[in-house]
Parts: C-alpha cells; structure tokens; sequence
C-alpha cells in the first residue's frame, strides 16, 4: 500500500503547527499527506493547552528581537480576521496580571513600559499595528475587587490586560484540515492507515 502512496510533502504530526503548514502549502500546487498517529486531529498539546491566545500583554513577555516575539506580533491582527473565516470561537476576555509584592509591581512596571513604548516607536521591536492593541493599566486592589470580587486576599492590584483572548485550539485546527483548497490537493492519512508502527 505504501508504494501506491507517493506525495510532494508529507507533514508529520496534525497538530496545530502541522494543519496549519497544511492549509499554507494548499495554496500551491503540490501534493500534501498529513500524517498522524492519531485517528483525528490535535490530539495531543493542541487539545491540552490553556486556551490562550497570546495577545496584548503576554506577547511583551518574549524576548525582544526573537523571531518568536516578532512572529507572535505580527499574528495579533490576524486571529480575529481568521476566526471569521474558519468559523471558530474567539473571545476577548482580558486578563489580570496580580501583584502581590514589589517585585510584582517592579515585573509589570517593565511590561507596562514595553507597552507604552510600543505604540510610540513604529520601528521598536514591539511595535504593535494600530487598533490591534488597548492599552495596559495598572488597577488598585478597590477596583480588583470591583473586577474580580472572588480575588485572593493577598493580591494588592493587578495590571489587567484587556487584549488577551481564549479559544478552542480544537475548533482552530478542524477547519483548518477541512479547507477545501487542502481536501482537494491533499490526503488526510491516519497512522493506522499507511501500516506506521510507533517511533516510524
Ligand atoms: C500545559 C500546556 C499549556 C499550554 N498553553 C498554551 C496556551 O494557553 N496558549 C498557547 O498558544 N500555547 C499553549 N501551549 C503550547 C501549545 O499547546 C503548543 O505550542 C502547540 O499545541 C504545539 O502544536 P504542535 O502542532 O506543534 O504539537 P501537537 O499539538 O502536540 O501536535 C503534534 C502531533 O504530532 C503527532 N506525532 C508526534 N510524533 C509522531 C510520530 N512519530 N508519528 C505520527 N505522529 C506523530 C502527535 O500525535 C500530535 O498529534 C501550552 C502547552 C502546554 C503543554
């Protein structure tokens, strides 16, 4: 069966990265199999993640001048325009970074500045595209409470990030293997399907 079973590009692994590879390469005329030990996508760190889209404020956590930090810049824009056209969930819930002691606040005053920053230097590395990204703040623990009533006594504020996102990783990567550009250039093969045993 193997040797009827012949493809430009073989992805190893239907996780998040390998059907979005998938789904890029279906622009081009090539041949693609998706191979997974698996019998359906994102069955492993796809599925058991924390949900998080990295937005806002997590994005200044990388390291400036990292591929991983410009990449994950230049995708902040592009997950609401992608969660329209593939259909999946995305929500902007926010998120509270909680200072506890001045070694917190010290943290998220150095975060906070790589923000602020950001939106004045278009060349600096954290330039962030215009409306893609509302302003950090730090909030006192009065209005934590206001925000968060069930917040630990020990938190004494917090900055709260309002650009942070949650989805269902699951949901991104099932439209991403149904596209019809990548059903239509492509095969979808499990690992039970081409005789794969572990470790192949
Ligand atoms: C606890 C935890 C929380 C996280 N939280 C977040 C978060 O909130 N936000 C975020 O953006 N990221 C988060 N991440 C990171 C994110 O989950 C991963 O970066 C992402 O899922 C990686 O996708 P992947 O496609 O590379 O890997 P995977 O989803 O693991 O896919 C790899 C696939 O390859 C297959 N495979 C591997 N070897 C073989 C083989 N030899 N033969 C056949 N198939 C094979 C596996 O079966 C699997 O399906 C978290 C990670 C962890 C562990």
């Amino acid at each position: 069966m193997l040797g009827s079973l012949i493809f430009d590009v073989a992805i190893i692994g239907s996780g998040i990265a390998g059907v979005s590879v998938a789904r890029e390469l279906s622009q081009y005329n090539v041949s693609i199999a998706v191979i997974d030990r698996h019998s359906d996508v994102g069955l492993e760190s796809t599925t058991t993640n924390h949900n998080l889209v990295c937005q806002g404020g997590d994005s200044l956590t990388f390291r400036p001048g990292t591929l991983h930090a410009e990449l994950n810049i230049k995708s902040i824009p592009l997950w609401p325009k992608l969660a329209d056209e593939l259909g999946f969930p995305l929500r902007r819930i926010g998120g509270l970074w909680l200072i506890r002691d001045k070694a917190d606040f010290r943290r998220y005053l150095r975060l906070y500045s790589r923000a602020f920053k950001s939106s004045l230097e278009p060349n600096a590395p954290y330039y962030i595209p215009e409306g893609s990204f509302q302003p950090l703040e730090f909030v006192d623990r009065k209005r934590l409470l206001d925000m968060e009533p069930y917040i630990t006594p020990s938190a004494l504020g917090a900055l709260h990030d309002p650009n942070l996102c949650i989805t269902d990783p699951v949901k991104v990567a099932k439209p991403l293997r149904r596209m019809p550009g990548l059903m239509a250039s492509s095969s979808y093969l499990t690992r039970r399907s081409l005789g794969l045993r572990g470790g192949e």
